[in-house]
Formats: C-alpha cells, sequence, structure tokens
C-alpha cells in the first residue's frame, strides 16, 4: 500500500520537504495537528493588522491607525484555536500584544504605507505546473510606479544571513510563478519585508529563475511521489526538531510511529 499523494505544493511544504521528509508526510499526508507557537500566532495577528490597514484609504494608513487596526485583529483572533491553544495568562497576553505592537511599529520605519498602491491582500492563488497543483498566500499584490506588479511578503523575524537569503527568495519566487501562470505576466519585483530588524530583500524574477523553478519543483514532485510509493519519508534531525509538533509520534527523537496510524484510522473513523 502506497501512501496518498498530497494534493498541492506550497511553499511551506516544499521547504518542509527538505528540511525533514518525515515532518512533511506528518503534516501534508498524515495532517497530524500542530501545537500553537506564540511566533506564528504572533505573526497571524501582525499579518491581519497590516491587511486592515491597506483597506483603508491611503491618506488613512497611520501609526494610530495601524495600532487600532491591531486591537481589532486581536479581536478577531481570539476565537482561533491557534491563539486561544496558547492558554496566555494576562502578563503572556500583553507580552504576545506588545511584541506585535513594536512589529507594526517597525513597518512605518521601512515604508509609507500611503504611498503603495495594491490590487490584493491576502490573496489565495492556485495554478498548475504540469500536473502538479501549487498554491500560495500572497501577502500584498502592488502596483509600481511603472504599472508593473510587485509582490510582497512580510516576515514578522529577523533577515536572514546574506548567504540564506537566495534560499528565502526561492520562496517569494513561487509567488512570481503564481502571477504569471495566472494573470500572464511575471511581476516586475518581489520582495521580502522582515519586520524584526526592518531589512527588506527584493529580487527581480527573470524567465530563467522561473524556468529553474519549475524544474525544482518537477523534481521535488518527483521525490515525494517515489517516497508515498516506497512509504519511505526518513527523518532529518537538526535544530528544527527543537520546534517541531511531531516529536512524540518521531523514531529519531524516541517517539511511537505506531501512534500516528492510530491517530489517522480515529479521525477516519470519526468522519464516517
Ligand atoms: S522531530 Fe526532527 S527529525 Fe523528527 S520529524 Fe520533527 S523535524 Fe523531523
Amino acid at each position: 500500500m502506497a501512501f496518498q499523494l498530497p494534493t498541492t505544493l506550497s511553499p511551506s511544504k516544499v521547504s518542509s520537504f527538505k528540511d525533514c521528509a518525515l515532518a512533511f508526510r506528518f503534516s501534508a499526508i498524515d495532517q497530524l495537528p500542530e501545537e500553537p507557537s506564540i511566533a506564528a500566532t504572533r505573526g497571524t495577528l501582525v499579518h491581519l493588522a497590516l491587511e486592515h490597514l491597506f483597506d483603508r484609504e491611503p491618506q488613512d494608513r497611520g501609526i494610530a491607525e495601524a495600532i487600532a487596526d491591531l486591537g481589532r485583529a486581536l479581536e478577531e483572533l481570539r476565537e482561533d484555536p491557534d491563539f486561544s491553544g496558547l492558554e496566555l495568562d494576562e502578563e503572556a497576553e500583553a507580552t504576545f500584544v506588545a511584541e506585535a505592537d513594536r512589529l507594526v511599529r517597525r513597518y512605518f520605519e521601512i515604508e509609507d504605507p500611503s504611498q503603495v498602491h495594491p490590487v490584493g491582500l491576502e490573496l489565495k492563488l492556485e495554478a498548475r505546473v504540469d500536473d502538479i497543483r501549487i498554491r500560495g498566500i500572497i501577502d500584498r499584490l502592488e502596483l509600481n510606479a511603472d504599472g508593473g506588479l510587485v509582490v510582497t511578503d512580510y516576515k514578522t523575524g529577523k533577515s536572514p544571513h546574506t548567504s540564506h537569503q537566495q534560499g528565502r527568495l526561492g520562496g517569494v519566487t513561487f509567488y512570481a510563478l503564481l502571477c504569471q501562470e495566472l494573470f500572464g505576466v511575471l511581476p516586475a519585483q518581489v520582495q521580502l519585508i522582515y519586520l524584526g530588524d526592518g531589512l527588506t530583500i527584493t529580487t527581480e524574477p527573470t524567465e530563467q529563475a522561473i524556468r529553474a523553478l519549475k524544474a525544482k519543483l518537477r523534481a521535488l514532485w518527483q521525490a515525494i511521489s517515489l517516497a508515498c510509493e516506497k512509504e519511505d519519508f526518513r527523518p532529518r534531525p537538526g535544530p528544527l526538531c527543537n520546534w517541531c509538533s511531531f516529536r512524540a509520534y518521531c523514531p529519531a527523537q524516541g517517539g511511537d510511529l505506531s501512534l500516528v496510524d492510530a491517530y489517522v484510522a480515529e479521525r477516519t473513523a470519526a468522519a464516517s
């Protein structure tokens, strides 16, 4: 019996498979639940606040409005299991909000939002490369002064060392590929805005970069298909294990792989 292939590829699935094939299997194929994390939920909160900010007219995109949007985003997030699952006490919630507030204020040190011309916010895009369904969410798609498309991705952490920057831009080239496939236009620029330290990394995607990315996606899909066929997803222990939600299932961390089958069987029974 082979594992069922995941239905789509996204930038996070691509990096998950490269980082640790077993963690990819747990997440994309077995769909095991993942523990909410403070960093990821704070990222969701800040993204939502900036989305609200860009829903405003350009002249209304000031710091006071952004902080009000952060408060609104927090209220919207309260019922989300990723927030409620954190079980923050009063003091921890105050720290969580203060950190999000700092990130939103830093955004204003990077660019003037009144000068940005968004044409799409939190855009969910899906396209095909051969028989591979690819999808991703673009934080912000805008027009530059020449009418070219610019893809912006917010990061709430700090910018990577220069030696890792090309790897991070690979994820954003994925969004450029989605734009080209769906709108027939290659974006003029893609940029990563790091709110953690106020730096921006930009690149101008080329046809060559898109071709290279397509070739990588085909090779990756082939590797995933083979791993599914052979039911062979190997653990790759490393620093990421410290944040991995699947340690209880992972043999490399003394976990019990048979718990996965038990979880999947229980979920299937509950759904039928
Ligand atoms: S604990 Fe480490 S090796 Fe195991 S699945 Fe997670 S990332 Fe992979």
